[in-house]
């Protein structure tokens, strides 16, 4: 059993040797208060539970940080497992060792494991936007690895799933953050549990060759070293065997067994300066045979994580190859202990603001490589108040602006979910559309086809412009008209009401007038404003109501013959012979805008009326439209206009139908056949589910007139499974 004693000494040896001139009282007084914190709780080897906080305090004080992340990591688990407070900590501790405890408990309560390979990316961004301070992060994964050194005392279960995660979060973090030795370690005490087959057979392989392999490193390490001695450069030399993972990885990728692979010997020249570490190299390229296409500058081109070496790859005189990796102490220092190691140099600069990182983001961001642009991403402190990082039910991680809520989140899912939404749940109980979600939140969006949708309100409840668009979109594309025909029959009701004629609106004079003074550029918007309850229509005809009724008087004195009441003749008048626009003659209009109602997609041949339009000309529709079925109503008949087709011309006409289907493989196919034999131009070809196994194809398409469309109309009906068709509708 491990004592007390054993690892406050090894503790206490790692803080004298790399941070002499930390305060032992201040620690001692941590080691005391965790002692007493966690005095009820045994490890899972039921030695005294403060060996883990003691063990990560070395770790963290190997790795070079200050006093105030040793004493983060004495107290690491104080919040989570005993009855210390946030307040206690930092009554007795400072506010700074309060949050870097704080930060660990919440990145212990989160939870980082997904199923999703593509997910992991986002839950290492959320690992550390969860942690505001890089201390934590770095305590963090002290503690892992102090985890995962005694992780054989946890059950088989637990062993694989914290090996996982370790694999997929802590390692790439550690090798992210060029803590090279961490990321070794835990990737090798990981493959023990995950592979535990291979690891076996990988160690002791090496076991058994290990005097071979000592004696083959011995006498390379001589040779280089006998002649850098020679020559003068003062180094330090020795040979390694790659780790246990990278010769697993090896075997893997390259489908061999330990004896045939080659390759796994790694040499280390560490020397003082950079002109030396070229000079090196210059040497073991003399001393040995150069294996072509190896060689590697990273220190002219640093790696993302910061990393610096030269690595050549060579022969020795026993055929087999090795690498050599050439640097200079400082580098040697940043590949084991990464953004540790420059801990140091910024020391004395107090707290953990903002302004202590600049360093880190200015190295990062010297590096080129878009992974490390990524990273700078998700390292930057200050990136860290702007996203927040949720999780589906399913553990899919989703990123959003800071300070969202669940519309946010069921916009970013998808536009249906959204439009469908009727609540949430925020970790498994109802809350409130507008609650503000936090990091790590598993957020639940339920929805319901009976919606009506999202609510105007909504838009400003949402922090994503994501959002704000898609719900806009929607009012715009499902609720316009419908917003329009509410908005306008409320309107119109309102000006009969006070005994204002609807065509003083339409007035020439008049119009812009009182578009000006509703601010609205066109009728069909303030109908719409009025459709969504933006405005009431009492309001809009009040702003108005004097200035009409003054018109109406001006008018009557002057006696003009186009009055402002006069309605329009309702004799069926011959259609003089006018300039035709799009193939439309319009009576009394010379030549205006003209377009083909959507909804019903008149071609020429249908009987047609047209509808004034605010803005847009003159609107074509069918006679049989339902859209043109208010013509003789009164408060309408001022914008009904006779329109014919120009019949000498033959343009093509865009024209839609519907298909109505049964649900079958090739039927697409069938109908887009149909079209190309009958030599139509076709535009858009849809085709959706419907429920019942019944699927809805529409066609958009060009035809010359009725006839054209009546052809192929019956082609299109001899489809097999082809039920029924349907013009109009978009
Ligand atoms: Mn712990």
């Amino acid at each position: 059993m491990e004592t007390f004693e054993a690892h406050y000494a090894s503790m206490q040896d790692a803080i004298a040797k790399h941070l002499p001139g930390a305060d032992m009282e201040l620690i001692d007084r941590a080691v005391e208060y965790a002692n007493a914190k966690h005095r009820y709780q045994k490890r899972k080897d039921g030695s005294p539970y403060i060996i883990h906080p003691l063990a990560v305090a070395q770790i963290v004080a190997e790795m070079g940080l200050d006093s105030d992340a040793i004493l983060g990591a004495l107290l690491h688990d104080c919040i989570e497992d005993t009855d210390a407070s946030h307040e206690d900590i930092e009554k007795l501790f400072g506010v700074t060792v309060a949050e870097l405890v704080e930060g660990v408990t919440k990145l212990t309560r989160a939870n980082f494991s997904t199923s999703e390979q593509a997910q992991m990316e986002n839950l290492r961004k959320m690992f550390m936007a969860m942690s505001k301070d890089i201390r934590v992060v770095l305590i963090k994964i002290a503690d892992r690895l102090h985890n995962m050194r005694t992780m054989q005392y946890q059950s088989a279960s637990k062993q694989i799933s914290k090996c996982q995660e370790t694999m997929d979060i802590y390692a790439p973090l550690a090798h992210r953050l060029g803590m090279q030795r961490i990321k070794w370690e835990l990737e090798d005490l990981s493959l023990r549990y995950l592979a535990p087959q291979a690891y076996q057979e990988i160690t002791s392989y090496l076991d058994s060759h290990k005097e071979q392999d000592e004696h083959f490193m011995a006498a390379i390490q001589d040779r280089i070293t006998e002649r850098l001695t020679r020559v003068g450069i003062v180094n330090k030399t020795y040979g390694r065997i790659k780790h246990v993972y990278s010769i697993y990885r090896k075997m893997q990728s390259q489908g061999k067994t330990m004896d045939e692979l080659y390759d796994i010997y790694a040499f280390r020249v560490i020397v003082d300066t950079i002109p030396d570490c070229y000079n090196v190299l210059g040497h073991v390229h003399d001393l040995f045979n150069l294996v072509p296409g190896r060689f590697k500058d990273y220190i002219s081109t640093p790696k993302p994580n910061m990393y610096q070496s030269l690595h050549t790859t060579v022969i020795g005189s026993q055929g087999i190859p090795f690498e050599v990796q050439i640097r200079t102490w400082d580098m040697h220092e940043t590949a084991e202990y990464g953004i540790a190691a420059h801990w140091k140099y910024k020391q004395g600069s107090g707290g953990g603001t903002e302004k202590d990182f600049e360093w880190v983001r200015r190295l990062l961001e010297s590096q080129q490589d878009s992974d490390a642009e990524e990273f700078v991403q998700s390292l930057k402190i200050d990136m860290f108040d702007d996203e927040v990082f949720v999780y589906t039910p399913k553990g899919r991680i989703v990123s959003l602006p800071a300070g969202s809520t669940p519309i946010d989140f069921a916009y970013a899912i998808h536009s249906g979910v959204g439009n469908s939404m009727i609540g949430a749940k925020v970790n498994n109980r109802i809350a409130n559309i507008d609650t503000t979600l936090h990091n790590g939140d598993i957020v639940e969006i339920m929805t319901s086809k009976s919606s009506k949708g999202p609510s105007r309100d909504w838009l400003t409840i949402c922090k994503s412009n994501q959002a704000r668009t898609k719900i806009k979109q929607w009012f715009k594309k499902e609720k316009r008209e419908e917003n329009i025909l509410h908005g306008r029959s409320s309107f119109e009701a309102e000006m009969k009401r006070v005994g204002l004629p609807l065509s003083a609106l339409f007035e020439e004079d008049l119009e812009p007038h009182l578009l000006r003074k509703l601010s609205f550029d066109n009728w069909d918007d303030m109908y719409a404003a009025i459709g969504y309850g933006g405005l009431t229509a009492t309001k809009a005809v009040g702003r108005i109501r004097d200035d009409v009724n003054k018109a109406i008087r001006a008018q009557v004195t002057e006696k003009q013959p186009q009055s402002l009441l006069r309605m329009r003749p309702d004799s069926e008048a011959v259609l003089q012979n006018r300039h035709a626009v799009n193939g439309v003659i319009v009576e009394d209009i010379d030549s205006c805008m003209i377009k083909f109602a959507k909804c019903c997609t008149p071609v020429p041949g249908d009987a047609i009326c047209g509808f004034i339009t605010k803005g847009y000309g003159v609107s074509v529709h069918r006679a049989d439209c339902p859209n043109a079925q208010n013509r003789d109503d009164p408060r309408q008949a001022a914008r009904w206009v006779r329109v014919r087709w120009a019949t000498q011309e033959e343009q093509p006409f865009d024209t839609t139908l519907e298909l109505d289907c049964i649900t079958r493989d090739g039927l697409v196919l069938d109908v887009a056949t149909v079209m190309t034999t009958s030599r139509v131009r076709v535009k858009e070809l849809n085709a959706k589910d419907l429920p019942n196994g019944r699927s809805a194809i529409t066609v958009r398409f060009e035809v010359k007139n009725v006839a054209e469309l009546e052809t192929i109309r019956k082609k299109l009906l001899n489809i097999r499974d082809v039920v029924g068709s349907r013009r109009g509708q978009n």
